[in-house]
Formats: structure tokens, sequence, C-alpha cells
């Protein structure tokens, strides 16, 4: 009996959460890294079911980059990354699109569905939800790399509307037929910020940031705009963590209220990222 009770003081803990993120979006990117453990991966879709069955509106915007590397290979293609962004030709982006849309996507709906939520893959040539350009880095051409140029949400509201959890692969488009690589950070934050969402959350396969990459317990809680960006100029923060900090950045100033880099590798970092005060990871303020 007394576990019992102690069950539902867990669940009564919860409602001052259910209650004030009720009908708010929230949307959540899904690492690569943090994808590719079976009781993970569960953990991650139980919680976002969990997330939608009380009421809130989660918006999954997922990468692949292990997946996409795995298949280059495959096809005896080598992978390049310059500063966490890869080098992608045109047969590079018609594999990444591929792996995303077609593997990642579908696997991440079917487990969705499995739980009993509805869910619809979609990338950003879809509604023309991702309208992208090249993306040069500090003034060089990495190929079909793009950026987020606008983010049309007719198909993401439609689809929140009709009770569906949009997953989204991020692959853009642009009105002369190219296909764009854009990563999936980078996604997210335009799709948060154009949505308007309450919060924006990063799970990737590292604690948080980190003052020593190498020393899970140098975890920085919070983080300001300022100090964030110091931290990218002296290399404290690097390689794939340098997109994602900048995607922290630029939510904070589109006015998501929220921002959060968490471990996804830690069962249910989500939900206790939503509901206990006890904060999981990083968080970026202004
Ligand atoms: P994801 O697939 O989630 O986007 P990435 O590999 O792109 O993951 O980025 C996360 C990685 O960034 C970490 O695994 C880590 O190796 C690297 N990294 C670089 N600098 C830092 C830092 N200061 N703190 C934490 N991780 C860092
Ligand atoms: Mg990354």
């Amino acid at each position: 009996m007394k576990r019992e009770i102690e069950k539902a003081s867990v669940l009564i803990e919860a409602l001052p959460y259910i209650r004030r993120f009720a009908g708010s979006i929230v949307v959540v990117k899904y690492g690569g890294s943090a994808m590719v453990d079976e009781k993970i991966k569960k953990s991650v879709i139980q919680d976002i079911a969990m997330m939608k069955m009380i009421g809130m509106r989660p918006v999954v915007v997922h990468g692949g980059g292990n997946s996409i590397t795995a298949l280059m290979e495959r096809l005896g293609k080598k992978s390049e990354f310059l500063d966490g962004l890869r080098i992608t030709d045109v047969e590079t982006a018609q594999i990444a699109e591929m792996v995303l849309s077609g593997t990642i996507s579908k696997e991440l709906v079917q487990n969705l569905q499995g739980q009993g939520i509805q869910a619809v893959g979609i990338n950003g040539k879809d509604g023309d939800t991702l309208i992208a350009k090249k993306k040069l880095h500090n003034g060089k051409d990495l190929g079909y790399v793009g950026e987020v140029v606008r983010v049309n949400t007719a198909l993401l509201d439609s689809l929140m509307t009709s009770d569906f959890v949009p997953v989204v692969a991020p692959v853009g488009t642009d009105f002369s037929g190219n296909t764009y690589n854009i990563n999936a950070d980078y996604a997210a934050s335009a799709i948060a910020g154009a949505l308007h969402a309450q919060k924006l959350v990063f799970l990737t396969d590292v604690e948080g940031i980190l003052r020593d990459k190498e020393d899970p317990s140098s975890i920085l809680r919070q983080l300001t705009l300022h100090e964030a960006e110091r931290y990218i100029e002296d290399g404290t923060i690097c390689g794939g963590m340098i997109p994602k900090t900048q995607c922290c950045m630029d939510g904070i100033r589109q006015g998501v209220q929220s921002v959060h880099i968490l471990d996804g590798r830690t069962p249910h970092s989500l939900l206790l990222e939503i509901f206990t005060n006890e904060g999981v990871g990083t968080m970026m303020t202004r």
C-alpha cells in the first residue's frame, strides 16, 4: 500500500507542471548520437508519448548523422565534416534524404504509433515547410548544406490541430528544386521560433555543455548568451556542440521561453526536465 501511495504522490507532484504546460508546443531535437541504443530509444519515445497524452503539443525534429555515415560507408563514400557540419555533394544529399526521411523518420513514427500516439513523418519539402538556401560556413562552400530561410508552419499547424505529432526530417528545399541537408539542430531552432514554442529541447549524447569535454562533472547547469559566445570563441565548445549552442542562442533570441540541452542517454531525461524542479542538463537563458 505504501508503494501505491508513493506512486500517487509522484503523479500529484507533476500536476502543476501538467497544468502549466497544457497546450504548449515543445520542440524536441532528437540527436543522431543518442538514437543508437534500443532501450534509450524506447524511453525517449515513451516520454514524447506521455507529453502528448497529457495535452502538450510535441514536435520532433530528428538527426541521423551516424546512420548517414554508415550508409555512405556501405556505398563506398567517405564522410567529411567541418565544425560539425557535413560536407555534402549531390549524392550525399540524396543519401541523407533517404536515411532521414526513409528509415529514421518512419521508425520514429512507427514507435510513437506503438505507444498509442498518432504521428506523421514529413521532411522540409512537404508543404514547403523548410525553405532553405546554401549555407556558407565562414565563407566556405560545403555543398548542399542548407540553412533555413523560412519555415512555413501551415502543415505543422494542421497536423497538430488534428492531434498528430509531427516528426520532421531536416531536409530542405528551394525554389529551383535543390535538396539541402540541414543540420537538425538548426532545423529544430527555426521550427521552434516559427511555432512560438514554449520549449526547445536538444537531446544529445553528453550530459550537457561541459566546461571540460572529458569531465561530465564539469557540466554548466545554466549559461547566458554572452557566456555561450565566449565558450565557442575560446574553443571550450567545439564540434557538433557548436551548432547546438548557436541554436540554443537563436531559440532564445526568437523568443522561445526555455532552451535545454539534455543527455538523451539518461532514461526519461525529457520527463525529468519538464516535470521536476531539479534541472537536468544545461539550460540557456538571456
Ligand atoms: P547530436 O547528434 O546530438 O547533434 P553531436 O555529436 O553533433 O551530437 O554534438 C554533441 C557532441 O559535441 C558531444 O558528443 C561532444 O563530443 C561534443 N562537444 C564539443 N564540445 C563540447 C562541450 N563543451 N561540452 C559537451 N560536448 C561537447
Ligand atoms: Mg549534431
